[in-house]
Formats: structure tokens, sequence, C-alpha cells
């Protein structure tokens, strides 16, 4: 929390500095215009128009120059401050030199300019900032508590877990809960880019971010305000701007070794032709404008600006991206390895058949349901939807889930396990095939057979398409692994048409398939975030559908795609390459005009202007470029 007010403070500091900042232009401007004016009209000594040139000059520049000047203390002599006080100053100077022409109103003007640079800089920087703290709008304000009987209104973290708060229409949910009274409608479109409202009603789960749109509810919390899904995303935004990507980081670098070059080129041009041709003024002036051009601002302002604004832009679109080093592996994905259920498939099961061995039907729904009402496998929902009043006085122990077999528990005594053929082989009961189509969940008592479940899932309306648009993108497998059965795996991969697919897997298996799959190139792994953590760190770039309510997809996974729609990677992918190309095109750009205006300095051809074009114009181009990202 503390580290927060710093944070605002020091942004509110910085808007009175960049109003302090326009001010100072303005002001030059107009005194340099009337310098201009004074010089045309009068016929005064050279040292009369240094006098009235500086007054501008100060006023715009005393700040750069007493920057320069502490940096200089510090041993930072290469920057941008002290290579604008060295050029500017240079420029006034030069006019003293026998044979030269003055250059106070360019030096001035290389001034105000590099000011109004910087000034459109914070400008953008903030506009980007803000932009994207408004997208993601999800911070509640306060929370309505009923303590004792009356509503009070705290700040969302001093609510404690347990205590029921209320949530008017209009306003936004402050944390995670359970709907005790009410039904609503709830706007999830800051959470999720989705438009869709979602209905509420007594018992569902609902998440902090979210709008409450039209009906008043009485809420149980389950989670204090910095566990809640608002204060996580907030977290994951805020924090992603400051993974560097391997590019920004390259710019920096970049940067270290091209400034001093074009120092020591500024030096070597004033020099070397001088003691040559003697003509001093001449090659000194030239000199000065390599000094001008020198500013590598564009590229170490606008590369790190295209990424935060991708992000931006991907994050409006309901995509969240750990870090701007993402962006590299995405632009590049070569292989998009999916999970099954949840991922491709709704998750969401029914059961569609019972078939008991042993016991009667009823009886055998009864002993799954009291072993799965500790898992938080989809398959476990079904079971629990199919025998709702299973809290009855039956004793449950020795609960015990084992990833990608099922489950096994005492219940009343009896040993029951619950899960695939794996599981069932795992207890030694004599497991029977189905000619049913579903998944076929096997019970076992005591270690004999007492019947199966069958249960199905539906494929994603989204989940064809979105591998048709990765592939239209230019990903050249895509795979799919399940813990599933063959038969259903195989009829999802032939309505989807994936590449390729492996069933029976276990989570340790999946790595092992991801693992021999990495070789072949970048490599995505989709999970729903249940029971595939070690897979989702395994691959290049982990991603994690449905992060809504996963707290361990949220950890685990790279990128977080907050509703359930796989289409939504080869958005990310598309974005990614977008942010790519515009950073690309600002690092082209600026170098490329740069080495000109060096060229044509060297040859005489180039004005302070130009070089000023150069450094400034170039940085405000490029920024200008860079929030282009924001707008996915
Ligand atoms: P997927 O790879 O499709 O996401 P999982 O690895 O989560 O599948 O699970 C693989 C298989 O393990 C399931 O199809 C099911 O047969 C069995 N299984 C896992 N957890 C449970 C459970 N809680 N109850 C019953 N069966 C389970
Ligand atoms: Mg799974």
């Amino acid at each position: 929390m503390e580290e927060k007010h710093i944070h605002e403070h020091h942004h509110h500091h910085e808007e009175e500095e960049g109003q302090g900042r326009l001010t100072k232009i303005l002001a030059a401007t107009v005194l340099l215009i009337g310098a201009v004016i004074i010089e045309k009209y009068t016929d005064w000594a050279t040292w009369q128009y240094l006098l009235l040139f500086l007054v501008p000059y100060l006023v715009v520049g005393w700040d750069t120059l007493k920057e320069a000047a502490e940096g200089l203390l510090h041993g930072e002599a290469l920057s941008e401050d002290f290579l604008m006080s060295v050029a500017t100053l240079g420029a006034l100077g030069i006019g003293f030199m026998p044979g030269a022409e003055t250059q106070f109103p360019e030096a001035v003007f290389v001034m105000l300019f590099f000011q109004l640079g910087e000034w459109f800089e914070e400008k953008a920087e903030g506009n980007s900032r803000k932009s994207i703290a408004h997208l993601m709008d999800i911070r509640p304000d306060a929370a309505h508590v009923e303590r004792d009987g009356n509503l009070v209104t705290v700040k969302p973290e001093e609510v404690t877990p347990g205590e029921v708060i209320v949530i008017q229409p209009g306003e936004k949910v402050p944390m995670d809960g359970v709907v005790l009274d009410g039904h609503s409608s709830l706007d999830t479109v800051a959470l999720t880019g989705e438009s869709m409202p979602r209905s509420v009603h007594e018992g569902d789960e609902i998440l902090s971010g979210c709008v409450n749109k039209s009906g008043v509810l009485r809420v149980r919390t389950t989670k204090v305000f910095g566990e809640s899904t608002a204060a996580k995303i907030l977290d994951l935004v805020e924090n992603a701007a400051e993974n560097k990507s391997r590019s920004e980081s390259f710019i920096t670098r970049f940067a270290k070794v091209y400034t001093p070059i074009v120092v020591v080129l500024a030096v070597l041009v004033a020099i070397v032709p001088s003691l040559i041709t003697g003509e001093w003024a001449t090659w000194i002036y030239r000199g000065l404008l390599f000094l001008v051009v020198s500013c590598p601002c564009a590229l170490v302002i606008s590369v790190p600006l295209t990424f935060f604004g991708g992000l931006g832009g991907a994050s409006k679109k309901g995509i969240l991206i750990k870090g701007s080093n993402l962006m590299d592996r995405l632009s590049k994905l070569q292989t998009v390895v999916f999970d099954k259920t949840g991922t491709l498939t709704e998750g969401v099961f029914e059961v569609t058949a019972v078939h008991p061995q042993e016991l009667d039907q009823q009886e055998l729904l009864h002993l799954a349901a009291h072993v799965e009402r500790h898992s938080t496998h989809p398959i476990a929902m079904a079971l629990l939807n199919a025998y709702p009043d299973e809290k009855d006085s039956c004793t449950v122990a020795d609960i015990q889930e084992t990833a990608g077999q099922g489950i096994i528990g005492t219940i009343n005594g009896r040993k029951v396990a619950v899960g695939n053929s794996k599981l069932m082989e795992t207890v030694g009961a004599a497991w029977r095939p189905c000619h049913h189509e579903g998944t076929i969940i096997h019970v076992a008592v005591d270690g004999v057979y007492a019947g199966h479940v069958v249960i199905s899932d539906r494929i994603k309306a989204d989940a064809a398409p979105a591998l048709a648009e990765l592939k239209a993108t230019g990903v050249q497998r895509t795979v799919m692994l399940t813990g599933d059965q063959e038969s259903v795996a195989a009829a999802v991969a032939k309505q989807l048409g994936v590449d390729e697919f492996h069933a029976g897997l276990l989570p340790a298996q999946k790595v092992e398939q991801v693992e021999r799959l990495l070789s072949a190139g970048t490599l995505a792994f989709v999970g729903d975030g249940i029971n595939d953590a070690p897979v989702l760190t395994r691959a290049d770039v982990g991603i994690a559908m449905g992060a809504l309510g996963s707290d361990a997809a949220i950890e685990a996974a790279d990128v977080v795609l907050m509703d359930d729609k796989p289409s939504k990677i080869a958005a990310a992918v598309r974005i990614a390459r977008r942010t790519i190309a515009i950073a690309k095109e600002n690092i082209a750009f600026a170098i490329g005009i740069k080495v000109l205006v060096l060229l044509l300095a060297v040859l005489g051809l180039a004005t302070m202007w130009m070089a000023v074009f150069a450094d400034v114009g170039v940085t405000v181009l490029a920024v200008l470029n860079a929030m282009r990202a924001l707008r996915a």
C-alpha cells in the first residue's frame, strides 16, 4: 500500500512538472520571436546579440543545464541533458570564431525543441498509463458491510472473509464471494473484454471487478480484497510492463554503445579535418550537429512505449500478457498444444448413463458423489450434480486424489475409488468397457468393481474456428493432449481438425510430450489450469484459460485469457506481431534518419534545423507511432 501512495504522488508531481515545462516553452518561444525581430532591425555587436538570445535560452534551458552539471558530478557524462547542453553552448559560442556565422536563434531553438520533445514524451506516457488504468477500471472504491445490524461503508481492504456485504446496482463488486440473496446481471466487460452480461442468483459465486447492473445483492465474502480477482489482475497488469522484452533491453544496450560512438565521431569530425584544412569553425559546427543528432531518445522512449501499448491493447481484449518479453515468443509460435477438458471442451460434464454392476443406480451415484465433493475437477461437478442430496450422515475419510486418474476415499469404512481404468487397475478392480459415447468413470468398492457412470462434455463453439485461425497466422502444428480415454479424444480431435492427439496421459506424461514437441520450435501450451501447472511452466508460453476464479492458473501461466475462448490465442499472436512490427519500424526510422543527417553533416549539407528534426522530430513521430500499439 505504502508503495502505491508514493507511486501516485510521483505521478502527480510529474503532472505539475509538465505544466511548468510547457509554460517555459511558451515563454521562451515568445522571447525568441522578439529577439529575432530585434536582431533584424538593429546593428549591434555579436556579444550584445548573445545577451539578447541568452534570455530565451536560459528560460527554456536552465533545467537542462542544471541536470547536465549534476549528471557530470555523478559521472554520467553522456546523458541527454549533457549532450544537449554541450551542443547548444557550442552553437552559442561558435559565432565568435573567425569566419563563422552566428547560430544564436538555432541554439535556442534546439533547446526549445528538446524540451518540447520531453514534454510530449511525458504526455504520451501519461496517456497510455491512463488508458490502461481506464480499461482495467476494476478497482472497487468501497464496500458496504453488515456489522451489528447496521450497514457501514468501509474500504474494500477492511472487509474480512465471511462478512456479508451489500452491492447496489451500478456498483463494482468489491471482493469475491457467494450470493446469499438477490439476483442481478453482472457486467464483466472490464475483466474479460466480453460484453455479454452474466446473470447471477442465490448461491452463485461472484468475482470482484464486475459491475452489478440491475438488482441488490447480499454477498458473503470468501476472500480478502488482496486475494480477490480484481486485486490480482490489477497487480498482474501493473507488473507486466516491468518485465522487459528482449528487444527492449537491446535498445538500452544499443544506446549505451551508440551514444559514445557518435560523441567520439563528433569530436573527430570537429578536430581531424580542421587540423588538415584549418577551417575550424566549419568543422566544429559539423561536430555540433553530430552531438545534436546523437541523442538516442527516439529509441529509448518509443520502444518501451510500444510494448506498453501492446500489453494495454491486449488487456482491453481480455488477454493478460505477463511481460513484454513474451511478445517475442508469441509472435513466433510454431506449435500450439491444447489440453482437452475445459480448454477445447466446455469442461461442463453431464451424466448421460449409469451402469451399475453390484449396487443400484442411486447407490452408485451416492458413493461417487461423497468422494467427489473433495475434488475441484469438472468431472466431480457432474457427479455431484447427478446426486444433489449427498449430504447425509455417512462418514467420509482418507480422501486421496491422483491427478489424471481419479479419487479415492473411505465411506462408512468402505474404500470407494472413482476414476478411469488406470485407477481401477491400481486398486485391482476388474473394470468393464462401455459401448456408450463419452467419458467413462468407473467406481470400485473395496477393490471390487461396482459399475460405471458415463458423462459427456461439449466442444466449445469457439474451438474449431480458433484452430483454423491459428493455422492462418502461421502456426505449423496443433496438438491435443488429454488424460481422457482414446475414443473420446479421437472424436474431439476429428471434429476440431487438430494435427495430432495423445490420450490417456498422466500429468507427467503431458510434460514429456511437451518436452518432445519443444524441439520443433516455439511452443505454447494452453490449459484450464486444473492440474496442468507443470506443463504451463515447461512450455515457452504457458496460456491459461478462464482465469476467472482459478488462482493456480494466474500464477503458473505467462498469458491469461480472461474469458474461456481459445480464439483469443490467435488474437494474442496478432497483437504481439503488430507490436513488434511497430517497434521495428521505430528503430529503423530513427536510425535511418539519424544516419542520413550525420552523412549530410559531414558533407556540409545539414543545418542545425535538420539536426533538430533528426533528434526531436523523429522522437515525436516514433512516439506517435508507438501509440498505435494500444489500439488493438
Ligand atoms: P484432461 O487432460 O482431459 O484435462 P485430466 O488429466 O484432468 O484430463 O484427467 C484425466 C482423466 O482422469 C479424466 O478423464 C478422468 O477419467 C480421470 N479423473 C481425473 N480426476 C478425476 C476425478 N476427480 N474423478 C473422476 N475421474 C477423474
Ligand atoms: Mg484438465
